[in-house]
């Protein structure tokens, strides 16, 4: 019992990780390492190129692939006698594809590395931070720290041109940037758009958070109101209002007050507009759910929102 005492994961996955360091580092230090080796690994000197070849790093690890066409599951990693296998959709979107891969793969390398588990009921919440924690781990083989170090200055502003051209560089969506972005420098995102709160039929569309990373909820200690208005008396300046408005991405010291448990006070604060989402993005199969739409991301310099 004393062992959970300093977890804040309620999957037993990723606790059994975290224990196996004694705690001294936090999940996304481990994860970070493992990017970081295969990166080291797979490497050509003369290579510039930053697209990783992930395929291979999957053969490399015994695990054969075979393209199916079904309809409603990108991947499944399944164990063939003592072999491993990825089931994975035909799709025409190769950074999907590629993604899927690097998730399929990190199922195995994390359950691997959590070793043998006790079983344990599985709640919604150990679910989602398996697969939330899956996919750090997709993102940091695909777009190894090295490569975000490399491209990204937070001395100055960060623009949409950046983030894309970035993103088609390593062959990977924009939300995988943003996120590597995030995790390597701890900055908090906060991700906008400008919709209704769906959990309140009645609200009226406004500028609203849209998607908050990394995972933050009550027993993290850390946590944001998801869905809130882009209000003027919490952020000041407002550059957030402003940069929808103006269409531009900007950054700025910003005092933060009233905004969930983030402590009141200054914060570096970089808004990247993208633009609005047009409904023929509605059909496109990039789009999974609701929270790959936003038309901007802040990040936030809230380092504590990483420490565990
Ligand atoms: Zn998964």
């Amino acid at each position: 019992m004393t062992e959970k005492k300093n977890n804040v994961w309620e999957s037993a996955v990723v606790t059994a990780i975290i224990n196996q360091e004694n705690h001294r580092k936090s999940i996304f230090d481990i994860v970070e390492e493992i990017g970081t080796n295969l990166y080291n690994k797979n490497k050509s000197k003369s290579n510039t190129d930053l697209v990783i070849p992930i395929s291979k790093i999957v053969e490399d690890h015994g695990i054969s692939i075979e393209n199916t066409d079904w309809d409603d599951l990108h991947g499944r990693i399944k164990q063939i006698g003592a072999n491993y296998k990825i089931f994975i959709k035909r799709n025409t979107n190769v950074y999907r594809y590629r993604f899927t891969l690097a998730h399929e793969l990190s199922h195995l390398l994390i359950r691997r590395l959590a070793g043998p588990i006790p079983k344990t009921n599985k709640t919604n919440l150990s679910i989602t931070e398996e697969e939330f924690v899956v996919n750090l781990l997709a993102g940091a083989i695909l777009v190894p720290k090295h490569n975000i170090l490399d491209s990204i200055d937070f001395t100055k502003i960060i623009d949409k041109q950046i983030v894309d051209n970035l993103a088609k560089q390593s062959m990977v969506s924009r939300s995988v940037i943003l996120k590597r972005i995030g995790v390597v420098n701890r900055k908090l995102i906060l991700l906008w758009d400008f919709i209704n709160n769906p959990i309140n039929k009645k609200s009226d569309r406004a500028l609203r958070i849209n998607g908050i990373f990394p995972l933050l909820h009550r027993k993290t200690h850390h946590y944001l109101p998801l869905f809130c208005k882009a209000k003027d008396y919490r952020f000041n300046p407002n550059i957030i209002v402003n940069s929808f408005n103006n269409h531009i991405s900007t950054m700025e010291e910003v005092y933060i007050d009233d905004f969930g448990t983030l402590p009141k006070q200054k914060y570096i604060m970089h808004n990247i507009y993208f633009s609005k989402w047009s409904n023929r993005f509605l059909f496109n199969e990039i789009v999974n759910s609701r929270k790959d739409f936003y038309s901007m991301a802040s990040f936030i310099d809230y380092k504590y929102a990483y420490t565990k």
